[in-house]
């Protein structure tokens, strides 16, 4: 999340009014078959939908075998988790019910008694309505959902390497996007008139740090994820919407009928997606062949003195060269798409394979020193620094977000470098920022305190260790940071270790400036701390 304050609202933007929930289709789950399991990179298509959306094909078989609720048959398959979902949105109400079925491989070490999922949607009462908890067998599993944790108990012990699949219903009951609100930044997960935002929309398996499993409470200051890499198999179906509705998704996207679609999405943190009426397509390609996609609305056409400005064009630029020169810097984006989508909430917002910037920096578009280009250039960084890389984004937010800020530097003295002094002004310095970097996401009670904290005082640091280990030493510092931490959860320690002792000295002083905890233990290898890189014991 880029977190800026902007001061306009989008006032003109109409509310579909919130009703009540009244599903009557029956729906059936679909699950997608457990094996093959695809392994990173996997190669994705351009969606058919935004290519033609009139194009029917054929839908994918539906999986005929039953599964074991558990399974503990020796396997080479990648032990990450997969979710298959099947979901129907009614699109006047936008209640969507979902059927969810996880395959979890326990690769924590320990035989389970309980497998806890963080619901992310639940955050404020009346949005997750749980139906329904069941292993594939038909049995019924108990559960408990407190807050955002919903913590399900097995009837036997999942021994380790073990796979438990489990099914998952429940019933989403979108909010209005706050606009002018203090939940405007959470539009990620609501809708507006002409948007629909599924932001983090389906609970995940909560990482299990070999003690306990990790949830952390959700506020509205920065985002309190901890996001291990899973398989998504994803069919949507809509009801009811009118025929200029477009979905952009990441991954492969497949339109099935008018209203239905699959999509599949491997090695990602989560599987978030937005549907929109009259999205206005742009599409370039990358050096590297990446197809960047931007879906914005005609309001991203602006008045000017000369006629008119096309801030999508803009933007699909800065994320072009965004992706070109990150992946020359911290290694190659894994997907073959990137989708970036004009959002009708505050700031920006980052997700794999997907990010949303803010309306308001389309229509504020002012030549190069504009929001726009820095959101875009920070929240195509996040597929680095969050998407590739992960980390506890509640305790350690400045691992992904000063590196995005960062990033938003290095692209300025990439291709604008004249105006590196206006970055730093405009971004940092006149906001006098102040906070020990490495503070959680919890010691804050404004988003302002919190941006100057992790993010402005993040990047100055940034910019001593640059200074002090020189340009070479320290963008192989992060390259080799992002090919270490690739599909894995990062900690501080980490980072840190990446450094040689002699550097590690060299740079105590830095840290003692920025950071509350200055001293760093080198570890002699990054530790395992996440199932994708644990080997099954
Ligand atoms: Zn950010």
């Amino acid at each position: 999340m880029a977190l800026m304050k902007i001061s306009r609202v989008a006032s003109t933007i109409g509310f579909m009014l919130l009703a009540a929930c009244s599903l009557t289709q029956s729906m059936e789950l679909t699950p997608s078959p457990p094996t093959p399991r695809p392994t990173l990179p996997q190669s994705t298509l351009v969606p058919t939908a935004v290519r033609d959306t009139h194009t029917i094909t054929t839908p994918s078989p539906a999986p005929t075998a039953t599964l074991a609720a558990f399974d503990c048959t020796p396997t080479q398959d990648s032990a990450i988790t997969h979710y298959g979902v099947s979901a129907e949105m009614q699109y006047a109400k936008r209640d969507v019910k979902v059927a969810q079925e996880i395959v979890y491989t326990n690769t924590t070490g320990i035989a389970l008694s309980t497998i806890v999922f963080n619901v992310k949607t639940n955050w404020q009462p009346g949005i997750f309505r749980l139906q329904s908890i069941d292993l594939a067998d038909g049995e019924s599993l108990k559960s408990h959902l407190n807050g955002q944790q919903l913590e399900v108990k097995l009837p036997q012990p999942l021994n380790p390497a073990c796979v438990a699949h489990i099914n998952l219903k429940f019933d989403l009951h979108m909010p209005p996007i706050d606009i002018g609100g203090p939940h405007a930044y959470q539009g990620y997960l609501g809708y507006t008139g002409r948007q629909s935002n599924l932001g983090q929309w389906l609970p995940v398996v909560a990482v299990h740090n070999g003690t306990t499993w990790v949830t952390h409470e959700e506020i509205p200051i920065g985002e309190q994820d901890v996001l291990d890499i899973a398989d998504w198999y994803v069919t949507f179906r809509i009801t009811n919407a009118p025929n200029t509705i477009q979905i952009a998704a990441p991954g492969t996207s497949e339109r099935l009928s008018d209203s239905e679609w699959h999509f599949t999405l491997s090695a990602s943190r989560d599987f978030s997606f937005s549907i929109g009426e009259n999205y206005r397509l742009l599409q370039q390609k990358s050096n590297s062949g990446v197809n960047v996609e931007l879906y914005t609305f005609t309001d991203a056409i602006i008045p000017a003195d000369t006629g008119t400005i096309d801030s999508a064009a803009f933007a699909l630029t800065t994320a072009v060269k965004s992706v070109n020169l990150y992946e020359s810097l911290y290694g190659d984006y894994p997907l073959k798409r990137l989708v970036i989508v004009e959002g009708d909430f505050p700031d920006g917002m980052e997700f794999s394979g997907i990010v949303f910037v803010g309306s308001e920096y389309f229509k504020g578009l002012n030549g190069v020193q504009s929001y726009l280009t820095i959101i875009t250039a920070h929240e195509v960084a996040h597929q680095w620094w969050y998407a590739r890389v992960g980390n506890d984004q509640a305790i350690n937010p400045w691992l992904d977000e000063a590196l995005a800020t960062y990033s938003e530097l290095v692209f300025i003295e990439k291709y604008y470098p004249t105006l590196a002094d206006w970055w730093w002004e405009f971004r940092v310095n006149r906001l006098s920022p102040q906070g020990y970097v490495d503070s959680t996401v919890y010691e804050f009670t404004t988003r302002r305190t919190y941006i100057n904290a992790i993010y402005l005082r993040g990047v100055k640091m940034l910019a001593e260790l640059r200074a002090t280990l020189g340009d070479d030493v320290f963008f192989g510092w992060l390259n080799h940071y992002s090919s270490e931490g690739s599909g894995r959860i990062m900690t501080p320690e980490q980072f840190w270790s990446l450094l040689t002792p002699e550097q590690l000295s060299r740079t105590e002083s830095i840290r003692q400036i920025y950071l509350r905890k200055p001293q760093i233990i080198p570890l002699s290898t990054p530790a395992c701390d996440s199932v994708t890189t644990c080997s099954p014991p």
